[in-house]
């Protein structure tokens, strides 16, 4: 007799509490819960190169985006802003394989190293942590998959070089989706002899899309390894989107196409490279298959090379496709609240910037406005930059890299400063004269010089004007000079050819409770253990 009343309290306090709550705050009594960790890289995109894109998109006469608006606009609709510090353990800056260390592990982790923390040891990594959760898993580059940023997230070796050894890793963790350029470090060295049996075996495989060399040591097939564990292969655009679960992707010998090849095949029916979109999306649909959700990293690498190469027209077009693919994404996520996706950056390159000069100030003009009536003209001391800039950035034909590497293929005697003006005007807006040509070309003895060392062992090197300690990549550095001879014309400056310290975006779009611990001023090492806490 007493327990039934009692039980009927209960009962309807029970159902009071839950009518009030479900209909005061449904989500607080059933938060959306994230099932799926979307991961988005920009190498080398600090907030200038985001900036690029912006200015580009609201100011341009003719922009190719008809709404004036980007992704970023878009991810802010409905999500959060942060800033994240990117500087690798004991150190100021970083480089790629640290920064994407520390997103994919949570710890500090020393310069060049991959998957380690600062003292040497490998630490689990994001798609290790999602394989024990049963989720499936992907990475995604538009560089080669053993490259430092990809290479970090399924890959644990003492340094960024050894991408042999880090196909190897790879293979090892096994991520379901694997899509990227870098074929060559998969293939056993014999293929390199044409005669033999395997070039033949893998030429048949493979296709005649790439062109392929083996950069292995060694005589593993990695792509049989891959087979045997259950990876479908692709080499192309079409064997890519009709695969329906774990994929093996290699669609470059090494590094995929430029943005700027991107944009001008984009449309060719006969094109066999998938664009970072078309990859995006393809991974998704495999990755989306599996209940228990997914892990997915998706790096747009070239904004950083780019930026090393001070080319401020690759750069525009580089955000352009990363801005596509992430359209891409946000399509996908429209209708779901259960994926987190965090964007940012590993670090800066370049230390780019628009910027106002004495060159070529504008002529005073009139102004309808009262106080400039009566004779006054609208007369600024300097030259605030023209907005048709950024159709002329968007003109550029060819990136710098190609343009120097078209030079060098000319016969000795014809690469003069008349050919590369000639040539640089060709394919950009930017026109240089014979004499700025000639400084591109100007050489000086290496001041950096340090025999056998990859990258200073040259003993005539490019002659750099000031800061030349900074422009580590010397084979590039015409790149760099070239920059410089357009600078004033372009309005643009870039004050390295490496990396900066500069903080950089976190743009986070998910379930509501998921996005408030990004929006603050974090380091590297936190948005990746706020990542995998998130997978949990
Ligand atoms: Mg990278
Ligand atoms: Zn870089």
């Amino acid at each position: 007799m007493r327990i039934i009343p009692r039980f009927s309290v209960y009962f309807l306090i029970c159902f009071f509490l839950v009518a009030c709550s479900s209909v005061t705050n449904p989500e607080e009594q059933n938060p959306p819960q994230v099932k799926n960790v979307i991961l988005i890289i920009g190498d080398g995109m600090g907030p200038q190169q985001v900036g690029l894109l912006l200015s580009y998109a609201r100011q341009a006469p003719h922009s190719v985006l008809p709404t004036r608006t980007t992704a970023f606009d878009r991810l802010l609709e409905h999500g959060r802003l942060g800033l994240s510090l990117t500087h690798a353990a004991n150190a100021l800056v970083t480089d790629s394989a640290a920064s994407a260390s520390q997103l994919a592990t949570g710890y500090p982790a020393g310069a060049e190293m991959i998957g380690l923390d600062e003292f040497g040891n490998a630490r689990e990594n994001i798609v290790e942590t999602a394989q024990r959760l049963g989720k499936m898993t992907g990475l995604v580059s538009d560089t080669r998959i053993t490259h430092a940023t990809p290479a970090a997230f399924a890959a644990h070796q003492s340094h960024r070089s050894l991408e042999n050894e880090i196909a190897e890793d790879l293979l090892h963790t096994g991520p379901d989706v694997l899509f990227s350029g870098g074929l060559n470090n998969w293939l056993p060295q014999q293929a390199n002899d044409k005669k033999s049996a395997i070039y033949r075996q893998l030429s048949s495989l493979i296709g005649s899309g790439i062109g392929f060399s083996s950069q292995r040591k060694d005589d593993k097939n990695l792509l049989e390894l891959a087979q045997k564990q259950g990876y479908t292969l692709a080499f192309t655009k079409r064997q890519m989107q009709q695969a329906q679960d774990k994929t093996l992707g290699l669609f470059a010998a090494s590094a995929m196409q430029n943005g700027i090849v991107e944009t001008q095949s984009k449309n060719n029916p006969e094109r066999t490279e998938p664009t970072l979109a078309e990859m995006a999306a393809s991974a998704l649909d495999i990755l989306s298959k599996n209940n228990r959700g997914f892990f997915l990293m998706i790096e747009g690498g070239q904004i950083d090379w780019a930026g090393h190469k001070n080319d401020t027209g690759l750069l525009l077009h580089e955000m352009l496709r990363f801005n596509a693919m992430l359209e891409q994404v946000l399509d996908w996520a429209k209708k779901r609240d259960d994926t987190l996706i965090i964007v940012t950056a590993d670090h800066e390159t370049g230390g780019f910037g628009f910027s106002y000069s004495a060159h070529d100030i504008p002529a005073p003009r009139a102004l309808p406005g009262a106080f400039f009536a009566d004779k006054v003209l609208f007369k600024p001391s300097f030259n605030f930059g023209n907005p048709e800039t950024l159709d002329k950035l968007y003109a550029q034909k060819m990136s710098y890299t190609d343009i120097f590497t078209h030079f060098d293929a000319l016969p000795k005697n014809q690469q003069t400063p008349s050919r590369l003006a000639e040539w640089v005007n060709q394919n950009t807006a930017f026109a240089i004269s014979e004499t700025q040509a000639e400084k591109i070309l100007a050489t000086e003895s290496n001041p950096l010089y340090r025999k056998g060392h990859p990258l200073f062992g040259a003993k005539r090197i490019p002659k750099m004007a000031v800061n030349s300690s900074f422009f580590v990549y010397q084979s590039d550095n015409r790149e760099n000079l070239l920059a410089q001879a357009v600078a004033t014309s372009q309005q643009a400056v870039w004050s390295t050819g490496t990396h900066t310290s500069t903080p950089v975006y976190l743009f986070v779009q998910g379930p509501k409770p998921s996005l408030k611990a990004f929006s603050k001023i974090l380091h590297h090492t936190d948005v990746g253990r706020l990542a995998i806490e998130a997978l949990q």
